[in-house]
């Protein structure tokens, strides 16, 4: 039994490890408008990549973090969205470990990995793909709320859940974007929010946009404290708002009840 779940989690972990180094490609080539077929090389000296070179995490440990060719170190990136894919593999494993249903595990842990994306973007080079974004909306928007109707939701709630979380979190960044003449948010963080609210519905986007707060709050506090930034200097959102989404996936339910059951 314990063999067997350790198993189960090992090929959790390889194979969130794979998607991650993916979820790698799409991000750099999207930054650089590059599409997503041919083979990966060195961005320094342009050596393609073979077999060896690409496995998620171990290639990075081997060559001890740089390009075995010209010596160039490798992006941290690399080996952090990989280490994060087999993360959540694990946990979105772990937490349907008695009643393994497929189709809401590939939705959470297909859902926040496309937005490491993002992260990636946003952190690196400040950009968020408007294509990208829509695309990623639609998809999972519709793919959630199939779910929720297939998991015995009546479909009208489910659309009005999907229709008020989409518009209440855009209306809240374009109002706080119009209001602060786009000093506290950018216009990408406002297509980053309508994402988040459609596909996760209310209210467990309005818990998403309260966690964000709080990671967003606590990350600005702690680099203004380390003296990283400078006070009123713009911090990207992406990751706050994805650790946000994160934690209304995962506790979610549980915040609901509470409220539910405090307010009854
Ligand atoms: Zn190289």
């Amino acid at each position: 039994m314990i063999l067997s779940i350790f198993l189960i989690l090992l090929v959790a972990a390889i194979f969130g490890a794979v998607i991650g180094s993916f979820i790698n490609v799409v991000a750099i080539r999207s930054h650089d408008g590059v599409s997503l077929g041919g083979r990966s090389h060195c961005m320094n000296c342009k050596k393609t990549l073979h077999a060896r070179h690409l496995v998620p995490v171990l290639s990075y440990l081997y060559q001890r973090g740089r390009c075995t060719e010209c010596g160039k170190k490798i992006h941290p990136q690399y080996p952090l969205v990989e280490v994060f894919g087999a993360f959540l593999a694990v946990i979105t494993v772990l937490r349907y470990i008695y009643a393994l249903d497929w189709f809401w595990m590939g939705y959470e842990f297909f859902f926040l990995m496309s937005l490491m994306i993002f992260v990636v973007t946003d952190i690196r080079w400040k950009e968020l793909f408007l294509e990208l974004m829509v695309g990623i909306g639609i998809v999972f928007s519709l793919y959630h709320m199939l779910l929720r109707v297939a998991s015995g939701e009546a479909w009208y709630l489910v659309a009005w859940s999907h229709l008020i979380g989409f518009s209440f979190v855009t209306l809240f960044f374009f109002f706080q974007w119009f209001v602060s003449r786009k000093r506290w948010i950018g216009a990408g963080d406002i297509w980053l929010g309508a994402v988040l609210g459609g596909v996760l519905g209310w209210p467990t986007a309005g818990i998403a946009l309260y966690f964000a707060y709080l990671f967003g709050g606590g990350l600005a506090l702690v680099l203004l404290l380390t003296k990283k930034i400078k006070p009123g200097a713009r911090v990207p959102f992406a990751p706050a708002l994805i650790a946000g989404a994160m934690a209304a996936i995962w506790w979610g339910g549980y915040v609901i009840n509470w409220i539910t059951n405090a307010t009854s």
